[in-house]
């Protein structure tokens, strides 16, 4: 009987893996993979079987429910099974069902930790989430919400943080920023979004809610994350008005 090894990838940047889950992809048997995984990541596991099972903005994904039945089977015939996924597992990943399904079918399971997205964001910046004086806690959040699943809470948590980090974030930007300034958070709040965080299509923005909120959103075609708070208000970012930003990527 094998083991599983739900293991962060890191934001994007192949050398951002910790050193624990890069020796799991040398010795890996198969791997089953996000889609964003950075191909030069993916080169690490020499010897494995790979199985991209990987959603990409919207585009149908692999079943839950199958990727766990997978993992599963795959661990009954292999001594090595890595389940790799972008960033940290434990955040936004949908870590806790394979954890659950994999012990309910009795097989081994242990995480490897990796750098989120938000830290390698505020890498990229230049920019402390947090600091004296000025924010003392970070949310990470997400508006997104399953179907079927109820709305989530999840603007009464980003009014209230001194820093918040928001996922899968950049389709709504406009919304989000409205919602927040009318839940009460000041328009001029400092807004920054990183476009691939660590890659080299790193792009970062400057922005401010009311400006994400009435003008056009650029469009995107690598991972973006959204954050909002004061500690960005000298962010090392091209600055907008978010139109010039758009006019240079037309
Ligand atoms: N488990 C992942 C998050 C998965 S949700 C983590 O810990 O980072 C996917 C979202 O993560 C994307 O929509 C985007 O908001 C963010 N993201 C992932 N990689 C990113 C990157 N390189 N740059 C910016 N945002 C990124």
């Amino acid at each position: 009987m094998g083991k599983v090894y739900l293991v962060g990838a890191g934001p994007g940047a192949a050398d951002l893996i910790t050193l624990r889950a890069a020796r799991l992809l040398e010795a890996a048997d198969v791997v089953f993979h996000d889609a964003l995984v950075h191909p030069d990541t993916l080169a690490i596991a020499a010897h494995a079987r790979l199985v991209d099972v990987g959603k990409r903005f919207g585009r149908i994904s692999t079943e839950q429910r199958f990727i766990n039945r997978a993992l599963a089977e795959a661990a009954r015939n292999h001594a090595v099974v890595v389940r790799l996924k972008g960033g940290d597992p434990m955040l936004f990943g949908r870590a806790q069902e394979e954890i659950d399904a994999l012990a309910e079918a009795g097989i081994e399971c242990e995480v490897v930790p990796g750098v989120t997205a938000a830290v390698a964001a505020a890498a990229a910046l230049r920019v402390s989430l947090t600091r004296r004086g000025i924010a003392r806690n970070v949310a990470f959040v997400t508006a997104r919400h399953g179907p079927g699943e109820p709305e989530a809470e999840w603007l009464a948590v980003a009014r209230a943080a001194d820093t918040v980090a928001l996922y899968m974030a950049s389709g709504q930007a406009a919304e989000i920023a409205a919602q927040l300034v009318s839940a009460g958070r000041a328009a001029d709040t400092p807004a920054v979004l990183v476009e691939n965080a660590s890659l080299p299509g790193e792009r970062r923005l400057a922005t401010t809610l009311a400006a994400l909120r009435d003008q056009p959103v650029p469009r995107f075609a690598g991972p973006v994350l959204l954050a909002v708070g004061e500690v960005f208000r000298d962010a090392d970012a091209e600055i907008l008005p978010i139109e010039q930003a758009r006019q240079k990527t037309a």
